[in-house]
């Protein structure tokens, strides 16, 4: 059982943003999201686009933004469980609650932070046979860790920035990397796409085009595809089949937890805290929904501030909050790093 003060859903901005205003209130936390990566929309949607509506960064590209906001909350060492499902909620006598992840991975915590954005991204699935048979039997929607797929037969199908991306890094860890898509045109970067066709010249890509996957099999694991071209279709033999056609955020599980939802967002009470109708959740960011909700970053970040204030008082209600501002109270980190701004000397006139 993970332990913390605050349980947060969901690794975005949001999210990620709440660690560090925790942390400055010498408050744990711990992040779960479905994602194997932090950055939620930034760092899956759009990693290489610029925003321009960050206060004090006239430009930064959106997978900056993430790493930036990953390195400010380090020093408050929060715990991650990253590729893992926020499924179920339970509530204890004493008021507190258990998380349970799609995984079995079980959090408790006084206080739960909601930052699930649009909802948890879910993989888009080919429409195949026996598919649920062969999932993490050689068939994966993420690629987790690319050890996995050392010195092994991979396919991946797809046709944009994923698909090409991945294709061009497992070349140098897999012993066969092909690339399926339907069509022959890419939709992805163009100096990825270029990549590509300079690795299949050179014969460390095989692609497949126009083409899809049409049928598995394996007794007990997936070891070969059948791949349909127009009138033909070939059967390929494979340790790995990489199917990256993109996710689809779906709130899910969070819908049944008893909390009121508007239009596939959580009802919060913005004239307070953020808190929803059970105390000690919190919805903030994208996930939530008041009377004048804009879904911007620097929203999350201002309902995040508010809502670590109030968690600080329903856990230590016996303790006085006064606001500090950073320039003055430094931050002390719990991995042992202090910052200080330098004190002004002070000297005497003669
Ligand atoms: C193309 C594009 C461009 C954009 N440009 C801008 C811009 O210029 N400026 C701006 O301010 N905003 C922009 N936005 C909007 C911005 O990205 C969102 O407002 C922001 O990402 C919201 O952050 P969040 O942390 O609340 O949610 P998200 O970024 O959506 O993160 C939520 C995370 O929660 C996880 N999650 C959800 N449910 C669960 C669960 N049950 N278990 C585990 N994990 C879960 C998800 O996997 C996800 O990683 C843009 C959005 C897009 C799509």
């Amino acid at each position: 059982m993970i332990q913390t003060d605050i349980l947060i859903i969901g690794a975005g901005p949001t999210g990620l943003f709440t660690d560090f205003e925790d942390g400055l209130l010498k408050m744990r936390c711990h992040i779960i999201d479905a994602l194997p990566q932090a950055g939620g929309q930034c760092s899956e949607l759009y990693p290489k686009k610029p925003i321009y509506d960050i206060p004090g960064f006239p430009e930064i590209l959106a997978g900056d933004l993430t790493e930036n906001l990953v390195e400010q909350g380090k020093q408050f060492e929060p715990g991650f469980t990253l590729g893992e499902r926020a499924d179920t909620i339970e509530k204890l006598e004493d008021g507190s609650f258990i998380v349970t992840t799609n995984k079995g991975t079980k959090h408790a915590a006084p206080i739960i932070a909601i930052a699930g954005g649009l909802g948890s991204f879910e993989p888009r699935k080919p429409d195949l046979e026996n598919l649920d048979f062969y999932e993490n039997k050689g068939l994966n929607y993420f690629i987790k860790d690319p050890e996995v797929y050392r010195d092994k037969r991979v396919v991946i199908s797809g046709g944009g920035d994923s698909a090409l991306d991945w294709s061009i890094f497992l070349t140098d860890v897999a012993k066969e990397v092909t690339l399926i898509h339907r069509r022959n045109e890419f939709r992805g970067a163009l100096d990825s796409v270029e990549k590509v066709q300079e690795l299949k010249n050179e014969g460390r890509i095989q692609l497949i085009t126009p083409a899809e996957v049409t049928s598995l099999y394996g007794e007990t694991a997936l070891q070969k595809i059948r791949v349909t071209q127009e009138s033909n279709s070939i059967e390929l033999e494979c340790d790995h089949l990489i199917p990256l056609f993109g996710l689809t955020p779906k709130l899910g599980p969070i819908a049944n937890w008893g909390l009121e939802i508007e239009k596939n967002a959580i009802k919060v009470d913005n004239s307070l805290d953020y808190q929803t109708n059970i105390p000690g959740i919190y919805a903030i960011g994208d996930v939530n929904t008041y009377p004048g909700k804009l879904k911007l970053i620097l929203c999350g970040f201002h309902e995040a501030t508010l809502m670590c204030q109030s968690a600080f008082a329903r856990i230590y209600p016996e303790k006085r909050n006064v606001l500090k501002y950073t320039t003055v109270s430094g931050i002390n980190g719990f991995d042992g790093t202090q910052k200080q701004a330098v004190k002004s000397t002070i000297k005497s006139i003669e």
